[in-house]
């Protein structure tokens, strides 16, 4: 059976999920906001380093009309990495400032393109940006398959259902056979695969992909910088044309379509949507070849915005009330301005410029004037913004990751957890002096998400927590650079922390006593227990099973002092 096309599907899903094919199916008028909010797009790419991300966001981009020539995104790739000390720090604010998000309007469709840092210890971000979005595209590298870091990736989007688009990347090199990654991305990654396209050769010999749905031969010609949109077409899998063109390669492809068309699942968008199928792309990112296909799908089938867990209860896309949250600082790259942007993803209503909300976590109205769109080559100040959009909110600290700005109803949206870091240091000024500073520095940055930061109960040593060994550079170069901290991070000999919760004052009082010296408070004032080893941490669970230690706690969460 053939996949199914768009349109064929069940549209009492699309309408729970808001899909823009339910508003056609009804016939009710729209307001202008639900027209604007069904045509919003919003997704991010995730890979493994060096499949070939960066290169599809550009040809993405391309495509899209949002730039014009092929290298932008590469240029400011390779510009990060020229640098020398600064080169971590750098890539890690290059990928962060200048294109974490790109706009960018495309068929009649606002798409919101945000990138995800691929290195696996700012893992933690790449996390608070997914929770930002509604579908993921998801790269393999044909020659290597499923790796490391698309496995931890899709755990994360498996935890909200995200929908992902597959593509097979690099098919101009030699790579692996389709069928056998195919079956790796269903049993390594537990999701069905729904071949959209299937390629016919690889290396030297790829010739194209054949669209099963449309029964056609999309022919493959090289080219990188331009927009190669008159790629040949010849119709029917048993058009003579073909096996002319392609003697050696026809009578495989012939035997994988009809073995797909038996035996694989069609596309169906209801399992998409729910992030139980994936539709698959093969192509070459670099070769320009098969990204139209991406952006099609995008549109076609990528979900618009979706209701969002406000806490008390959900939050449609389309209310006329302006909400949205925080998920991504980033500081302002020039030193001398201390002032920061908080990435914030509208929910529902309309941004206008200058208008005033309320910021639920500190109880007190904002007023939002300095607010911006990000394009793919530019910023500029933001006219309009709704559900779905990604918008830069200037600020000197009010705003954290996970802060809630409603127009005055009391919600807080769910989702972007802190995890319990796995390393540590113990960080020291050189200067005794400059103690003040380290701890304005270490606060700051913790608040933007860079690392966490403890302060240990005895000694009021602070203690530094990261998911991967880079945030401790890009936090020791930052200290130094921007607050001018030269310091030392010595080994903690602690193995991982827990979040605490009491469920009386007597038992923390007890807790308190016994383990003194294994205690800390968070940046929030959280009471954390930092466990020298794995062995210790089952002990003292074990030991006081009152006690909640919790190995995740919500950003602008507070544990109440440790109250359960
Ligand atoms: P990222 O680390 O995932 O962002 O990967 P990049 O986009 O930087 O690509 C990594 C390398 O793979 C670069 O040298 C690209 O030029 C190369 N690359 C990307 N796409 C293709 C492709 O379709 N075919 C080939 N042969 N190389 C590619």
């Amino acid at each position: 059976m053939l996949p199914k096309g768009p349109g064929t599907y069940n549209c009492a899903l699309a309408r729970s999920r808001g899909h823009p094919a339910a508003t056609m199916a009804q016939s009710t008028p729209q307001d202008a906001l639900a027209e604007d909010v069904g045509r919003r797009r919003t997704f991010g790419i995730i890979s493994h380093p060096d499949a070939g991300k960066t290169t599809l966001t550009e040809k993405l981009l391309l495509y899209g009309g949002a730039i014009q020539l092929a290298g932008t995104v590469k240029a400011r790739k390779s510009a990060r990495h020229a640098t020398s000390d600064w080169m971590e720090v750098e890539k890690q604010r290059g990928i962060s400032v200048t294109s974490s998000v790109m706009q960018f309007d495309y068929a009649g469709h606002t798409i919101n393109l945000l990138d995800t840092p691929g290195h696996q210890d700012f893992s933690e971000d790449t996390y608070r940006v997914l929770t930002a979005v509604d579908a993921a595209v998801m790269v393999i590298d044909a020659a290597k398959g499923v790796e490391a870091q698309t496995i931890k990736l899709l755990e994360v989007c498996r935890l909200r259902d995200t929908p992902i688009i597959t593509f097979i990347n690099k098919m101009d090199r030699e790579v692996r056979e389709p069928l056998s990654l195919i079956e790796e991305i269903e049993s390594v990654l537990s999701i069905d695969c729904a071949p959209i396209t299937w390629p016919i050769g690889m290396g030297k010999a790829f010739r194209g992909v054949f669209d099963l749905r449309r029964d056609r031969l999309v022919r493959f010609t090289g080219g990188e910088e331009r927009r190669s949109e008159d790629a040949e077409v010849i119709e029917g899998i048993d058009n003579p044309r073909l096996t002319a063109l392609f003697p050696d390669e026809m009578p495989a492809l012939r035997n994988d379509v009809d073995l797909l068309r038996s035996a694989s699942a069609p596309f169906d968008l209801p399992a998409f949507l729910a992030g139980k199928q994936s539709p698959v792309f093969f192509g070459s990112g670099i070769n320009n070849f098969g990204v139209q296909e991406i952006l099609a799908a995008l549109i076609e089938w990528a979900p618009p915005p979706q209701p969002r867990d406000g806490g008390p209860r959900m939050v449609e896309p389309t209310e006329k009330p302006f909400t949205g949250f925080v998920f991504k600082i980033q500081a302002n790259m020039d030193p001398r301005h201390r002032d920061r942007i908080a990435f914030f993803r509208v929910c529902s209503g309309r941004y206008t410029p200058a208008m005033k909300v309320q910021h639920q976590r500190m109880g007190r109205e904002m007023k939002l004037g300095n607010v911006m769109t990000f394009m793919a080559n530019e910023r500029v100040q933001s006219e309009d913004a709704v559900a779905g959009d990604i918008i830069g909110i200037h600020n000197h600290g009010q705003l954290q990751i996970g802060d809630t700005l409603t127009e005055g109803e009391a919600l807080g949206f769910k989702g972007i957890p802190y995890f319990a870091p796995e390393m540590f240091r113990v960080a020291r000024p050189r200067d005794p002096f400059k103690a003040k500073q380290l701890q304005k520095g270490l606060q700051e940055l913790g608040e933007e998400g860079a690392i966490q930061v403890f302060e240990s109960v005895i000694g009021n040593n602070l203690l530094l927590g990261a998911v991967g060994q880079l945030q401790f550079e890009v936090v020791a170069a930052r200290l130094a650079a921007e607050y001018k901290v030269d310091a030392l991070y010595d080994e903690a000999g602690i193995a991982t922390a827990r979040w605490l919760t009491y469920p009386d004052e007597k038992v923390r009082r007890d807790f308190e006593r016994d383990r003194a010296a294994s205690l800390a408070t968070d940046v929030d004032g959280n009471p954390v227990y930092l466990a020298p080893n794995r062995f210790n941490l089952q002990v003292a669970m074990e030991r006081w099973p009152q006690v909640g230690f919790h190995a995740t706690r919500e950003h602008g969460q507070r544990m109440a002092h440790g109250r359960a």
